[in-house]
C-alpha cells in the first residue's frame, strides 16, 4: 500500500499499524441504523466516520467490501431483552405494519446519507431478510453448549462461556461485576439462569406481529444475533474492521464476540473501531433522552433550538472537524463557525484551480502540506489535523493568488490535484447544492407561486409576450420554469 495507516483498535485499546487479513481485500461492518424513527446527528455521526474511513482505504489502495446492516426486526426496547420490539411499537401507534414503518424509515434514512455525501455501502443487508442465517447460528451455538432453551426461549449462557473464554474483553467489564450490578435488578421477573445472559431468540406472544418459524418457537431473533449471523455471511468467519458507535460496545459489540466465539471459535474481528459521543450543553444526545435533533430539522432549521438551517454539508463537516474519538458538542456557534469555514475550503478551491504558474517557484510549503495532511489522516484518522492543514493551504493559495508569491506549473499543477481530490473525495465535502428545493425558505416559494400565476394569466389573456418575458427573465437569474401537465414548476439552475 502506499500509506502505512494506523488505526485505535478498541479491543487491544491501543494504536496498532493496519494490516489486513488478505491484502488488498478489506472487509468491514458497520451497525446501521434501527428504522424506526428519522436519523438524528447520532446517526450521522457513524455513517460519517466509517465513510471517511472507506473513501481512505480506497485512495490507498484496498478493495474494500462495505457492510452497513439495517435493524428492522428484534431490536427491543430497553436494548436488553425485554419490552416491545421498537419497530412493533411505532407500527401498532402508527397504525402501519412494521415493514411499513421500517421501509420507511430506511428510505429516509438512505435519503438523509445521500444529503450528507456519505456513500452507499457495498452490501446493506437487512435482519429480516437473514432469520434462516440467524437461526442457523444459534444451532451452532446451542451445539457448542453455550447456550440454553426455556420455554421457546434461547439464551446465551454467559456465565458458562466465562469459563472457556473471558467475557467482557471489548469493554473491559468483568463478569463478578456484571453478576453483582444485575443480581439485585430484575431477579425474577425472567427465565433466564443468570441475568447477565441474553436472547439468541425469543418467543413470540400472541400479539407479535414479527414473528418466524423455528426449531424452538415461533418468534424472532435477539437482536446481537443478526450482525454475527450477517457479518460472517458477508465477511466470513474473521474479517478485518468492525466498526459502531461507543454506546454499542456493550452490550452489542460484546455479544457479538461471544456468539461468534461460542459457533466458530475463532475471534470474529481483527479491528474493533467506536466512534465517540455527540453531545448537546454536556449531556449526550438520544431519543431515550428525547434531546435528539434530526437531521432534516438541521437542513431545514425547524426546530426550536436551532437558530437557522444548516447544509448537509456543514453537517458533515462539523462532524469532521472532531476527531471521531473525541466527544463532539452541539451548538449553533460551532456550527455556524463550521460554515464559515468550509466556504473558505470550498473557495479556495476554486481560486487555486485558477491560478497561474509562473517560472519560479517561491519556498511556499505546499509539498510539506500534503504530506502533513496524508500523515494526519494515517495517523487513526485525524480529521482535523488534515483540515487545519488545509486551512495552512488556504493561506498560501491565497498569498498566490494576491501574486505576492509565485509557484511553478509541476508544483501548481501537483496541487491542483491534490486540494480537491482531498476536498471533495477524500473527506466527501462538496460544492452546498442550491438547488434543494425543499430546503428554500417559506417566502420564495410564496412569492414564486405569485409571479407563476401573473405568468398564467398572462397566457390565459394570449399575452405571450409578457409570459415570455417572465420566463426570460427569470431564467437571466437562475430560475428555470417547466410547464407540466399539472401546471408551470419551477426551480434553480445550479450557477458556476
Ligand atoms: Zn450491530
Amino acid at each position: 500500500m502506499e500509506q502505512e495507516l494506523i488505526i485505535y483498535n478498541s479491543l487491544s485499546r491501543k494504536k496498532e499499524k493496519f494490516e489486513a487479513l488478505a491484502a488488498p481485500f478489506v472487509g468491514m461492518y458497520v451497525c446501521g441504523p434501527t428504522v424506526y424513527g428519522d436519523a438524528h446527528l447520532g446517526h450521522a455521526r457513524p455513517a460519517i466516520t466509517f465513510d471517511l474511513l472507506y473513501r481512505y482505504l480506497q485512495h490507498i489502495g484496498y478493495k474494500v467490501r462495505y457492510v452497513r446492516n439495517i435493524t428492522d426486526v428484534g431490536h427491543l426496547e430497553n436494548d436488553a431483552d425485554e419490552g416491545e420490539d421498537k419497530i412493533a411499537k411505532k407500527a401498532r401507534t402508527e397504525k402501519l405494519e412494521p415493514m411499513e414503518i421500517a421501509q420507511n424509515y430506511s428510505n429516509r434514512y438512505r435519503r438523509n446519507m445521500r444529503e450528507l455525501n456519505v456513500q452507499e455501502p457495498s452490501i446493506e443487508p437487512l435482519a429480516s431478510g437473514h432469520i434462516i442465517e440467524q437461526i442457523e447460528m444459534v444451532k451452532k451455538i446451542l451445539d457448542a453448549g453455550m447456550a440454553y432453551e426455556v420455554d421457546g426461549n434461547i439464551y446465551f449462557d454467559v456465565v458458562k462461556y466465562n469459563e472457556k473464554q473471558e467475557y467482557g474483553i471489548l469493554s473491559g467489564r468483568k463478569i463478578e461485576d456484571l453478576l453483582n450490578n444485575s443480581r439485585s435488578n430484575l431477579q425474577g421477573q425472567s427465565d433466564k439462569k443468570n441475568p447477565v445472559d441474553f436472547a439468541l431468540w425469543k418467543k413470540a406472544d400472541e400479539n407479535h406481529i414479527m414473528r418466524w418459524t423455528s426449531p424452538w418457537s415461533d418468534g424472532f431473533p435477539g437482536w446481537h444475533m443478526e450482525c454475527s449471523a450477517m457479518g460472517t455471511k458477508y465477511l466470513g468467519e474473521q474479517f478485518d474492521i468492525h466498526g459502531g458507535g461507543m454506546d454499542l460496545k456493550f452490550p452489542h459489540h460484546e455479544a457479538e464476540i461471544a456468539q461468534s466465539m461460542a459457533a466458530n471459535n475463532k475471534a470474529p474481528v481483527k479491528y474493533w473501531m467506536h466512534n465517540n459521543m455527540i453531545t448537546i450543553n454536556g449531556q449526550k444526545m438520544g431519543k431515550s433522552l428525547n434531546n435528539f435533533i434530526t437531521l432534516d430539522e438541521f437542513f431545514t432549521g425547524k426546530q426550536e433550538s436551532l437558530d437557522k438551517n444548516y447544509s448537509p454539508m456543514t453537517i458533515r463537516f462539523f462532524i469532521l472537524q472532531a476527531h471521531y474519538r473525541s466527544t463532539l458538542d452541539f451548538s449553533n456557534e460551532a456550527l455556524q463557525a463550521s460554515e464559515k469555514g468550509l466556504a473558505r475550503l470550498l473557495e479556495a478551491k476554486n481560486t487555486l484551480l485558477k491560478l497561474n504558474s509562473t517560472d519560479k517557484t517561491d519556498e511556499i510549503g505546499l509539498n510539506e502540506i500534503t504530506t502533513k495532511v496524508y500523515e494526519a489522516m494515517n495517523d487513526d484518522l485525524n480529521s482535523p489535523i488534515a483540515i487545519a492543514k488545509l486551512f495552512d493551504a488556504v493561506k498560501i493559495i491565497n498569498s498566490l493568488n494576491d501574486n505576492k508569491v509565485e509557484i511553478g506549473k509541476e508544483e501548481l499543477e501537483k496541487f491542483q490535484a491534490f486540494y480537491p481530490l482531498f476536498l471533495n473525495d477524500i473527506l466527501g465535502l462538496t460544492e452546498i447544492q442550491t438547488d434543494a428545493k425543499s430546503h428554500q425558505d417559506e417566502s420564495t416559494d410564496e412569492i414564486m407561486d405569485l409571479v407563476l400565476q401573473l405568468r398564467q394569466d398572462a397566457r390565459k389573456n394570449k399575452d405571450f409576450a409578457t409570459s415570455d418575458k417572465i420566463r426570460d427573465e427569470l431564467k437571466n437569474i437562475n430560475i428555470e420554469i417547466k410547464d407540466t401537465p399539472d401546471g408551470a414548476k419551477w426551480n434553480k439552475i445550479k450557477s458556476e
